[in-house]
């Protein structure tokens, strides 16, 4: 564990930093590194892969059930699309990378739909401030339960229906994954791999 960065979100909090490798098949060793802020709860991972890798794009036709455990490597350089949701996970400073499977994409897709709307559920939230017990409920059909829907929220609930639908293996998307670094993968023999040339070859 390395400590004694300062944390870039408080600016006063100490950063520690974990690294971890893992051993990808078909794709080399990747070193995971997790920094977590010990003052305001920062959180922040990556993915690297060990090899020296080309710019890579990724396309895989997600169309079964089982197509979910299909593994994903996606590193904060990565853009992930889904052009049939309207889905873009955008890559920058701020983004994490992480090692998961097309399923945490989709729920990461659903926490970034439900963050989105959060301001609304807000401003239609009675005075008392009291939903009832949604916990046990998907997203989903937590808007559903709900009687007047802004036109944000009936779209975010069209989203949602969608990704549900697609869990269960009723609608087929288009999984994309464009990485200038190369730090990305899809794991799998169906995924559609577009390698890019290095620099130094178009010298
Ligand atoms: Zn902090």
């Amino acid at each position: 564990m390395y400590k004694g960065f300062i944390c870039p979100v408080c600016r006063t909090g100490k950063l520690n930093v974990t690294f971890n490798i893992h051993e990808i098949p078909y794709f080399g060793e990747i070193m995971e590194s997790v920094a977590l802020c010990s003052g305001c709860h920062y959180r922040h991972t990556d993915v690297i892969s060990l090899q020296e890798k080309a710019p890579v794009k990724y396309i895989l036709k997600v169309e079964r059930e089982e197509d979910l455990n299909i593994r994903v490597v996606r590193s904060s350089q990565c853009k992930v699309e889904i052009p049939e949701l309207g889905a873009e996970i955008t890559p920058g400073a701020a983004a994490d990378g992480f090692i998961s499977n097309v399923e945490g994409i989709l729920n990461r897709v659903e926490d970034a739909v439900m963050t989105s709307i959060i301001p609304d559920t807000r401003q239609t939230r009675p005075a008392n401030g009291d939903l009832g017990d949604l916990s046990d409920l998907s997203p989903a059909r937590r808007l559903k339960g709900r009687k007047k829907l802004t036109s944000k929220e009936q779209q975010a609930a069209r989203i949602l229906d969608k990704i549900r639908r697609i869990k269960e293996g009723k609608e087929k998307i288009t999984l994309i994954l464009d990485d200038p670094s190369g730090n990305s993968a899809i794991i799998s023999d169906r995924a559609e791999k577009v390698e890019g040339r290095r620099r130094e070859d178009e010298i």
